[in-house]
């Protein structure tokens, strides 16, 4: 299921030409985007680059200044929040505090003057989806912050609305739990066969849940790509360092062939071969983004060749746990990171600080980056 790849498929939700302004300042710029049915789909961005006004536009609590807005081809321009098939989930502080679970997940439905047997049976399926069953009676403060969590989620599905939006869902919610959350939500998507939209400055979280992340930066959209595809091919410098830890290589291209593209790094001796496709010419500078687990680290003095390899000195050393975090400096000022698996060593490592050592790299780790 790739809806995306398909150029005749129909969007479910469409941003179309969309500015929002707040007086002179532009929140949103003139940006374009389409969700597709049953998609778990991420904006990601850092603090105030408009994702949650985007959200809000859909859900109907803001207006676009100039575009369109679309639910299965309907303009939803005109449309009031409580008649769109959307529905928010807030944060758990957002619960009755007075109200068990059940009347809480009941609440909306009441309002909606559904039967008394309906909501019976809706409340059920809602504990049942969202493992809540044992806690139907008691209050919110009777809860851990996780199951608070859920009860909000619980809410917000009990409408079955055709698309969820969720802001920052986990953001109150500790490592652990935000984690298991996390599988949580996709279980549940995938059960319930929504449409979810989640907004989040959490790169993990995005490359976790969602089937495509679009990276966003000042009100527009950077990049909208798979998680593999986002961390593999990132499309500009923004997105190579938002998402993940990378080396950002300036570079000089020496010669472009169908072999590849050469690269001449300009702080250090070392030659970059590279695979990676660009539309720089010989003499542009450009960026080698690499990521840091496709660098090799091995003790040595000096490298039989220049190409994709460079001579460093281990600066500093971080062990994860997984994984041991390696900064070696390849001249007075520069750091290359090469991140190394601890599957099969333990702490005892043979490379320690102030050793000489031997990056490299494959021809095909990396990508060549003009923005
Ligand atoms: P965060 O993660 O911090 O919530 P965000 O990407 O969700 O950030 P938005 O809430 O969409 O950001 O806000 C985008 C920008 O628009 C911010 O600079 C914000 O100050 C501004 N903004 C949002 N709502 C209003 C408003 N009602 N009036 C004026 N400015 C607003």
């Amino acid at each position: 299921f790739a809806p995306w790849e398909d150029p005749s498929a129909v969007p479910f939700i469409e941003f179309r030409n969309v500015t929002k302004r707040f007086g002179d300042f532009t929140a949103v710029n003139n940006l374009s985007l389409k969700i597709f049915e049953r998609e778990f789909f991420a904006l990601l961005g850092g603090s105030g680059c408009g994702k949650t006004t985007m959200m809000r536009m859909l859900a109907g609590f803001e207006t676009p200044t100039q575009g369109q807005v679309l639910l299965a081809g309907q303009d939803l321009s005109g449309v009031p929040p409580y008649r769109r098939p959307v529905n928010m989930m807030f944060q758990s502080y957002a619960l009755f505090p007075h109200m068990s679970v059940e009347a809480n997940i009941a609440f909306g439905l009441k309002q909606d003057k559904m039967g008394k047997a309906d909501i019976e049976a809706r409340v059920a399926e809602m504990l049942r989806l969202t493992k809540l069953e044992p806690f139907a009676k008691r209050k919110p403060h009777q809860l851990s912050g996780g199951q608070r969590q859920r009860v909000a989620l619980a809410r917000s599905l009990a409408k079955r609305p055709k698309v969820l939006l969720l802001d920052e869902p986990l953001g109150a919610l500790d490592r652990k739990l935000r984690e298991e959350t996390q599988f949580e939500l996709m279980d549940l998507q995938e059960e319930l066969k929504m449409t979810f939209l989640v907004v989040t400055h959490d790169q993990e979280e995005a490359m976790t849940m969602a089937d495509r992340i679009a990276v966003m930066d000042a009100g527009e959209i950077v990049q909208v790509a798979t998680p593999p595809e986002i961390y593999e091919a990132p499309n500009s410098r923004f997105v190579a360092d938002f998402i993940g830890d990378v080396n950002m290589i300036e570079a000089k291209v020496i010669e472009t062939s169908e072999d590849g593209t050469r690269l001449q790094a300009a702080s250090a001796d070392f030659v970059i071969q590279t695979t990676s496709e660009t539309t720089a010419r010989p003499g542009d500078t450009v960026w080698y983004a690499i990521r840091p687990e496709k660098v090799r680290l091995v003790a040595g003095d000096t490298s039989p060749s220049n190409i994709n390899a460079a001579a460093a000195v281990v600066w500093d050393i971080a062990y994860l746990g997984d994984v041991s975090i390696f900064n070696a400096r390849i001249n007075e000022t520069d750091v290359l990171r090469s991140t190394v698996t601890n599957a099969t060593r333990l702490v005892e490592r043979p490379i320690t600080w102030d050793d000489r050592v031997i990056l490299s790299w494959d021809q095909d780790a990396g990508v060549i980056l003009t923005k």
